[in-house]
């Protein structure tokens, strides 16, 4: 009988296939989601006027191939100059693959920073690329010795940095990124999906660098079920990336929302404040706990370090008080690590009750 392995790409068939744990009844406290309903309470008489405009999609036509509305929106809103360009994805992840279908082949790398965002590595390794990871300090600063030696040694045609890193939460040193893209033969993409909530950003110096794109999504901002993802950079390397892009990607219930969202966007940045809020807030509580090391955060989540050997009972008495968190403490890089989405004041509360009592 045909067995899969007989087929599928060994690399493919030794890979799990991206995991997420199921959720139904739980405090959700594990994916970076935005705690508030959109448009919410901060704008309850916005809900009749976006129905009105989804009744009205002709879902019997193929959406608008270029999402041109969503774009132009987009491109007022980052005050974007001719010369560069949007490429809108099926969420950021698309975006990841695009690139990537884009540059493969089997001898070029893909360089980014470890531990970061999953993503990366994965697709890499479905594109039959060469994956370089490269060790973070202890502190999950870049150790930009070992970035430029990587660099210099693998010359990647491809590097991401994740500003704010995901799982940990920090702002990299922006000199840091510049000596990197400057040492970059390939291109360098500053995935910045944390963007709402850090006071940072490389998009003004887009112009200053050749081989410079910015990724960013809307999912953390508040619309995480729209899947909307884009990426900014000059014209002529968006007019080649684009031809990876399946046609019609973004579908139109999307097009349309995320165009209303951003018209009316002070709901969601008026959100993305009172969750920045909120994680002062809750660091500083987190703090409190025995035991618990906080990490700094410029995102919508927390990375904090547990007592040896910890981590797992913690997560586990969580997931019986009904919190779901993220457990990174299996990774070598993260052991006894946890990452805590920042929710409503209520629902961290509930977290650090059901942490204090997992700790006792
Ligand atoms: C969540 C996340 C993404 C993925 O965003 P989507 O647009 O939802 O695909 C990309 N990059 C980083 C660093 C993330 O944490």
């Amino acid at each position: 009988m045909l067995q899969p392995q007989d087929l599928i790409r060994p690399e493919i068939h030794a890979l799990s296939a991206y995991h997420v744990t199921p959720a139904q009844g739980m405090l959700k406290l594990d994916a970076m989601e935005n705690p508030y309903a959109w448009p919410g309470e901060l704008a309850p008489e916005l809900i009749h006027e976006w129905q009105a405009q989804c009744a009205q999609a002709e879902l019997n036509r193929y959406p608008d191939p270029q999402g041109t509305a969503l774009t132009s929106q987009l491109r007022i809103q980052l005050g974007l100059s001719d010369d560069l360009d949007i490429m809108l994805g099926n969420g950021s992840d698309e975006l990841i693959q695009i690139l990537a279908l884009a540059l493969m082949s089997a001898d070029r790398a893909v360089l980014a920073p470890i531990p970061s965002f999953v993503m990366y590595q994965m697709i890499a390794v479905y594109t039959g690329m060469r994956y370089v990871g490269v060790a973070l300090q202890d502190d999950f600063a870049l150790d930009i010795q070992a970035m430029l030696a990587a660099i210099e040694e693998h010359q990647p045609v491809l590097v991401f940095l994740a500003y704010p890193n995901n799982p940990t939460g920090n702002l990299f040193a922006a000199d840091d990124i510049e000596a990197i893209i400057r040492a970059t033969p390939g291109l360098v993409v500053v995935d910045e999906a944390y963007a709402p909530f850090a006071q940072a950003s490389f998009i003004s110096r887009l112009a200053e660098f050749d081989n410079l794109l910015i990724m960013r999504t809307l999912s953390k901002l508040g619309l995480a079920g729209l899947r909307l993802g884009y990426l900014l950079g000059a014209k002529h390397w968006l007019y080649e990336f684009n031809k990876c892009r399946l046609p019609y990607n973004i579908n139109s219930l999307t097009q349309l929302s995320a165009t209303f969202a951003l018209q009316h966007q002070t709901t969601l940045t008026r959100q993305a404040a009172l969750i920045c809020q909120e994680r002062e807030q809750l660091q500083a509580e987190l703090a409190r706990l025995p035991g618990i090391r906080v990490y700094p955060s410029a995102a919508n989540f927390i990375l904090i370090r547990t007592a040896r050997g910890e981590a797992d009972k913690i997560y586990t008495r969580l997931i019986q008080q009904g919190v779901l968190i993220k457990n990174l403490a299996n990774q070598p890089e993260l052991s006894d690590c946890l990452r805590i989405t920042v929710g409503s004041p209520q629902q961290n509360q509930r977290l650090l009750h059901g942490l204090s009592a997992a700790l006792n």
